[in-house]
């Protein structure tokens, strides 16, 4: 099956259930400023299921564009590098507004994964929340799951869209791969590996978690679902990496003819490939380069993909030039993408021109101090000049530590940004932090310093 036919089914599915078709929403999360991205398919029903949007369905299915590269999902540093996740995705849902709860949701899953898709029951594989004896019950007297694939675990099986919103207990179901893959099944010590892939997640939405932290009972038990098509289709097209699956043969050749580099399996090649996809939608959804919130975010994934391209041999603004072949892979069922599309492409151009030289420079010097290199730990000041100075990414660096096994000392790097921050913020007659501006899901953390960053590369930029 291809992923559209895929698409479509789960949407026939659903319908015949009673559930209203309703279209993909932007990537911007229109009614939500806490939230970086549409990062799962019931963001556009938030306010459905906190009961403040009534709608004239109790029932709803969509196949929703979500982007996972920031805040409290984030996928950017797995990509490539697992067989199963993407900054760019596409969540197949169906949710229920106070009507149908759990039976009736794990009923429709299994029914739509045993037989619509006729998937064999043996490698399908079940958890759920470890308080959860109901949900146990229905898997196990109801469907009959045999006990051996059934197993319940903690924070795994308790699902939040963000620091606050609706939430609840899960119910995830795997497809095991086989043994040829290397991983064990979900609670198992190996279960980061890629053989059990989880392919669905059932959330019984339950709460709304306020900033307090406190869990508050929603006006009615609902129901939110979630299955990445992607993951399903590599299950259906017998492969078992996503990047294998129909939808990104030809992004990947466009990606091996653009860079030059024919290995389409190379983790680099599929960096790109993804994360064309997410700044491809994330320009359709009205979203630029910029050096805050969004903006940055984007431009982030861009310059990784650049780097990436760069890592391959690409000495010439590539990563543009795949916007004609996501057109032609995607354009059909995203209309708004394809009239997007020449405006995607100049964005991007004018991103890889300003990008090329920061990073030329960068890398010349990154490699200079890693040979030089007495042990293997980076210095934190090296890799703090390097940014600072030279405007070179954080995150790039330590890219390439990682593929020179190399350890980046973070605690001494953090140390130097924390004393540059102090320096600034006592040089500023305003006294305020950049940081906060795009601190949109409460997680400074990261985002801080990447901000400066990407100042500092601005900055260096423009003295170049
Ligand atoms: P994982 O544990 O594999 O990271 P998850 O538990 O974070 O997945 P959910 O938040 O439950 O994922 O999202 C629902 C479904 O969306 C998942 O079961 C999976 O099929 C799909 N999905 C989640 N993250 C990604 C991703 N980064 N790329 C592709 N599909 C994804
Ligand atoms: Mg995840
Ligand atoms: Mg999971
Ligand atoms: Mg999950």
């Amino acid at each position: 099956m291809k992923s559209a036919e895929i698409r479509q089914a789960f949407l026939s599915f659903f319908e015949k259930q009673g559930h209203t078709i309703v279209p993909t929403s932007s990537l911007v999360p229109g009614n939500d400023p806490t939230l970086l991205f549409t990062n799962a398919g019931m963001v556009p029903f938030k306010d459905v299921f906190l009961g403040r949007d009534p709608r004239p369905y109790v029932r709803a299915t969509s196949a929703q564009r979500c982007v996972r590269a920031g805040g409290k999902h984030n996928d950017l540093d797995n990509v490539g590098y697992t067989a199963r996740h993407h900054t760019f995705f596409e969540m197949l849902g169906n949710f229920s507004f106070g009507d149908y709860f759990k039976r009736d949701a794990i009923r429709f899953a299994w029914t739509f994964l045993t037989e619509t898709l006729g998937l064999p029951k043996e490698k399908l594989w079940v958890t759920v929340h470890i308080s959860d004896d109901e949900a146990e019950r229905i898997w196990k007297d109801d469907i009959g799951i045999d006990p051996e694939r059934f197993s319940k675990l903690d924070e795994d099986n308790f699902w939040q869209m963000g620091d606050t919103g609706p939430c609840g207990p899960s119910s995830e179901i795997f497809f095991d791969h086989g043994p040829e893959v290397w991983g064990g099944p979900p609670g198992s010590p190996e279960e980061d590996g890629d053989r059990y892939i989880e392919i669905w997640n059932l959330v019984f939405m339950q709460f709304d978690r306020d900033a307090a932290g406190t869990l508050n009972p929603l006006p009615k038990p609902s129901i939110d679902t979630g299955m990445g098509l992607e993951r399903v289709a590599a299950v259906m097209q017998g492969v078992h990496s996503n990047y294998e699956i129909d939808l990104f043969q030809n992004l990947l050749k466009a990606a091996a003819e653009a860079t030059g580099h024919g290995d389409t399996t190379t983790p680099s090649l599929r960096v790109i490939a993804d994360h064309i996809r997410s700044c491809a939608f994330l320009i359709t959804d009205g979203v630029l380069p910029s050096n805050e919130g969004r903006g940055y975010v984007l431009r982030r994934i861009i310059r990784r993909a650049i780097r990436h391209g760069h890592k391959l041999g690409a000495s010439e603004p590539f990563f543009h030039k795949l916007v004609t072949a996501l057109d032609a892979e995607m354009g059909d069922a995203y209309p708004e993408l394809r009239e997007a599309s020449e405006q995607i492409t100049r964005v991007l151009l004018k991103e890889e021109e300003q990008f090329a030289r920061t990073l030329d420079h960068g890398m010349g010097l990154l490699n200079a101090a890693l040979e030089e290199l007495q042990g293997d730990v980076l210095p934190g000041e090296t890799v703090f000049k390097l940014y600072d100075t030279y405007g070179f990414p954080f995150d790039l660096t330590a890219d390439v530590c990682r593929e020179r096994e190399v350890t980046l000392d973070e605690a001494g790097f953090q140390r130097e940004l924390e004393a540059q921050r102090e320096r600034a913020r006592a040089a500023s007659q305003f006294g305020a932090d950049y940081s906060a501006a795009i601190d949109l899901e409460g997680e400074t953390q990261f985002t801080g310093y990447e901000h400066l960053a990407d100042q500092a590369t601005v900055t260096a930029i423009v003295d170049s």
